[in-house]
C-alpha cells in the first residue's frame, strides 16, 4: 500500500508544484493541526518597495539615500534590496562601506566616508543610544499601514525614516481561509515589528501573530506550537527559517527562497503558492483514507 501511495502522491504533487523530498511528509500532512508561516517572502512576495521617506529637518533626500543605499548594498536582505533600488531610481551615486556588519533581527552598521552609519529598527537605535523618540508617532502611522519602517542614523544623529511595503501574494488569504475551514490553526512568526505584522496578519486572516522574534527564536515558537497542537508544519523561505523548518513535523520551503531553507525542508512549493499546502493536505487525507 504505502510505497504506491507515495508514488501517486508525489506524482500529483509535482503536477501542482509541490516537490516532496521526504516521502514521510505525505503521510504526516494528514496529521497536521497547525501551520506556522514566516512573513517576508512566504505570506508576502518578498519584494518590498520603498513607499515613504521621512527626513529630519535639514537633511536632503539625496544625502539620506546616499548613506542608506551605500550601506544596504552590502546586505542580502529583501529590505536592503528595496532601499538600494530606490537609490538607483533616484540616480544616486553610491559610495564605499568599511567595517560593514549585519546584525540579525536589527539592521546594518558600517562606516561611510569616515562616518558611522546605522540602518535598522528601534532595537538597533536603542543599542547605539540614538534618539528617535520624536518620530515614534510617525513610525506607528507607517506600521499601521502594514509598512516596515527603518531608521537611518549618522553617528548618534537620526537622519530619518525609510518605509517599505511588501505586497501580499495573491493566494495567501485564500490558502489561510481554506486551511482554517479544514480545522487547521494558522500562525505567523516574524522578526518584523508587532504593528506591521498585525496589519499583514489581519489582511490575510491570521489572528495568531508572533512578532519581533529573533532568528533563533523561531525554533522555540515552533516547539511551543507543537506542545499545544502536536503536529505542526512550518513554512518559510529564509536562511533564518531553516532551523524552524527542521524542528517542525513538516518543513515547507518556498521554491523561490534560499537554498538553505529548501535543504532544511521536507517539501518545496515550487511556485511559492500557499494554496499548494491545501492541495497537499487534501491529497494526504484522500490517499490514506483509500488505503484504510
Ligand atoms: P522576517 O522574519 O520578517 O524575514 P528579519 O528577522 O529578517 O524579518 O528582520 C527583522 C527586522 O530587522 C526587520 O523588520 C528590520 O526592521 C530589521 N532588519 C533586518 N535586516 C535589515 C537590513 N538589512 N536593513 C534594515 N533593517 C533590517
Ligand atoms: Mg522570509
Amino acid at each position: 500500500g504505502t510505497p504506491t501511495a507515495l508514488m501517486v502522491g508525489s506524482g500529483i504533487g509535482a503536477e501542482k508544484g509541490i516537490l516532496i523530498r521526504n516521502g514521510e511528509a505525505i503521510q504526516t500532512f494528514k496529521e497536521v493541526k497547525a501551520i506556522a508561516f514566516d512573513k517576508t517572502g512566504t505570506i508576502t512576495k518578498g519584494k518590498p518597495e520603498v513607499t515613504d521617506l521621512v527626513t529630519v529637518e535639514g537633511v536632503e533626500e539625496e544625502e539620506f539615500l546616499y548613506y542608506a543605499g551605500t550601506i544596504e548594498n552590502g546586505s542580502e536582505h529583501p529590505l536592503a534590496h528595496a532601499i538600494v533600488e530606490k537609490a538607483k531610481i533616484q540616480k544616486i551615486k553610491l559610495g564605499e562601506v568599511i567595517d560593514f556588519s549585519a546584525i540579525v533581527g536589527m539592521g546594518v552598521v558600517g562606516r561611510i566616508d569616515g562616518q558611522e552609519i546605522f540602518v535598522g529598527n528601534r532595537k538597533l537605535m536603542k543599542e547605539n543610544k540614538i534618539a528617535y523618540e520624536a518620530y515614534e508617532e510617525e513610525l506607528i502611522r507607517l506600521e499601521e499601514e502594514a509598512k516596515t519602517a527603518m531608521l537611518l542614523a549618522k553617528g548618534n544623529q537620526l537622519l530619518g525614516i525609510v518605509a517599505v511595503a511588501d505586497p501580499i501574494k495573491e493566494d495567501s488569504a485564500q490558502a489561510i481561509a481554506e486551511l482554517e475551514s479544514m480545522g487547521i490553526k494558522t500562525a505567523m512568526i516574524t522578526g518584523d515589528n508587532s504593528r506591521t505584522a498585525a496589519a499583514i496578519g489581519k489582511s490575510v486572516g491570521i489572528t495568531h501573530v508572533i512578532a519581533e522574534v529573533l532568528p533563533d527564536g523561531k525554533v522555540e515558537e515552533v516547539v511551543r506550537l507543537q506542545e499545544k497542537y502536536e503536529t505542526v508544519a512550518m513554512v518559510g523561505d529564509g536562511i533564518n527559517d531553516a532551523p524552524a523548518l527542521k524542528q517542525s513535523n513538516v518543513g515547507i520551503a518556498i521554491g523561490t527562497g534560499t537554498d538553505i531553507a529548501i535543504e532544511a525542508a521536507d517539501v518545496t512549493l515550487v511556485r511559492g503558492e500557499l494554496t499548494g499546502i491545501v492541495s497537499a493536505i487534501k491529497l494526504s487525507r484522500a490517499i490514506f483514507r483509500k488505503i484504510k
